[in-house]
């Protein structure tokens, strides 16, 4: 069998490289081509997609992940666009989380009081069609530029409400060690921002980028997690294995989001077993997101019933620490709510609390003796009573 490295005609040393990885993706139905035989709707979207000026780029590692025979293969319809990606769909919004609207400078988007998200750069080492944010990534929203990054920097200096700082973009791992050790340094000269996320693909589409070196690097800028976006098993590697662990060993914690997507991971089948294996990696799966409505990506979007139909089959079939929230961003911005299913039934004249399990037997869980839950000692603790005390609290006295 030949090696990766040897199907794209160069050495392992080469292939092993972000640089060289990065440097050679496959950009053109002719290069893809060269990996695997294209479909006649593959070839349309690819034709569109350079029509269009939309950003079509697959590393040479997660190309050669790709199943030549079937275009059905997770790694082909997440990297390869088609003409599918074309057709609007009901609902479908440019800007399908009211983003625009919440830049308060071009690199943040800041829609919770304590949490903002700083955008690091549009590029990205494989664009997703999936991809919600692809008015940025896919379109080329413009670089960002080093004075976009000192004006999101002074802007979140003078936001002390905001505690948590998702550097995302893009991704930000294409970014070389200088630049995002900058950048990360650069965040932490702001005292209130306490906790910082790097929202990356690059476990997934290039997982040569993270060693043991960087991973040392990251840890300097602790508490910072990592979070990354596995959609399906077969993505499941041994390279992405050392790149998550490299992480989680050198104490940064990797959370894993999965984007559901119909007819590339809506089974509940394939996600226990992604799910399974990131948690073997010790990579928690924090969210499954429903489909957001953007533009060009109605044809992978699920019925809000199935997300939560494939909850259902997960919970009390593995792992809790298996199992991620799922999540709808509201069009429009209106913020991410949690779906499961309902294990609460009606309450009969009694009281308490009715539950079915996953079984559908039903239970009572009694009402307690006492319903008043105040903490007394909560005053006490932030000194906010009118007696004496507060002394080791967190208040301010
Ligand atoms: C998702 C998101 C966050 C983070 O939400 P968590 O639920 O804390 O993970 C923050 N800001 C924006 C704009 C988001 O879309
Ligand atoms: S890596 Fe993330 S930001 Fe980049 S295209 Fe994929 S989903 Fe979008």
């Amino acid at each position: 069998m030949q090696t990766p490295a040897a199907r794209f005609g160069t050495r392992d040393a080469h292939w092993r490289t972000w640089q060289w990885q990065l440097r050679h993706a496959l950009t053109t139905a002719e290069e893809l081509e060269r990996i695997v035989p294209l479909t006649a709707a593959e070839r349309r979207g690819l034709a569109l997609a350079a029509e269009r000026g939309l950003r079509v780029a697959v590393t040479p590692y997660y190309a050669a992940l790709a199943d030549p025979a079937h275009p059905s293969c997770p790694v082909r319809r997440q990297a390869i666009p088609t003409d599918a990606e074309f057709e609007p769909a009901p609902g479908d919004l440019r800007d399908p989380l009211g983003e625009d609207g919440r830049r308060p400078a071009r690199a943040i988007v800041h829609r919770y009081p304590d949490r903002a998200l700083l955008l690091a750069t549009d590029r990205c080492a494989v664009y997703c069609r999936h991809c919600t944010r692809r008015r940025v990534t896919l379109t080329g929203d413009g670089a960002l530029s080093r004075e976009d990054l000192a004006r999101a920097i002074e802007y979140l200096r003078a936001a002390p409400a905001i505690r948590d700082v998702i550097v995302s973009g893009g991704d930000p791992l294409v970014l070389d060690d200088d630049r995002l050790d900058e950048l990360l340094a650069a965040l932490r000269t702001v005292p209130h921002v306490k906790v910082l996320r790097l929202a990356t693909r690059a476990p997934v589409v290039l997982p040569m980028r993270i060693d043991a070196r960087l991973a040392a690097r990251l840890r300097r800028h602790a508490p910072l997690f990592v979070v990354t976006h596995f959609n399906h098993p077969k993505e499941c590697t041994d390279e992405a294995r050392a790149a998550c662990e490299a992480l989680v060993d050198a104490g940064v914690p990797v959370e894993n989001q999965t984007v559901l997507l119909r007819g590339v991971n809506s089974s509940a089948r394939l996600l226990r077993d992604l799910f399974e294996t990131l948690l073997e990696w010790r990579v928690r799966p924090y969210y499954l997101h429903q489909g957001d409505l953007a533009e060009g990506t109605g044809h992978f979007r699920t019925p809000v019933e199935a997300g939560v139909g494939i909850l259902e089959e997960l919970r009390g079939t593995t792992s809790g620490l298996a199992i991620p929230h799922l999540a709808v961003d509201l069009p429009g911005g209106g913020g991410k709510v949690t779906l499961q299913p309902e294990y609460r039934l009606p309450t009969p004249a009694g009281g308490g609390a009715w539950f079915r399990n996953r079984r559908g037997e039903r239970y009572l869980y009694p009402d307690p003796p006492g319903r008043d839950c105040t903490c007394p000692y909560e005053q006490v603790y932030y000194g906010t009573s009118g007696a004496a005390g507060g002394r080791g609290g967190k208040g301010a006295t």
